[in-house]
């Protein structure tokens, strides 16, 4: 599974880095989350797909 965040539909609420830390950061230099790699870590598809869900405005894509 692999995940990108769509910058420009961030709002930067935290609520994925909050739900699924092993999977998303905040990009210091833009203010936005970002996934901390592109593929996600065995073990934590699901709270990606979570944080997929939770985020308010869908910026977070699973790449297929
Ligand atoms: S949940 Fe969505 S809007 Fe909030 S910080 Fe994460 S990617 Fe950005």
């Amino acid at each position: 599974m692999k995940v990108r965040v769509l910058e420009e539909e961030c709002i930067s609420c935290g609520l994925c880095i909050d739900t699924c830390p092993e999977v998303f950061e905040w990009d210091d230099d833009e203010d936005k989350a970002r996934p901390i790699q592109e593929e996600v870590p065995e073990g934590q598809e699901d709270c990606a797909r979570e944080a997929i869900d939770l985020c308010p405005t869908e910026a977070i894509e699973e790449i297929v």
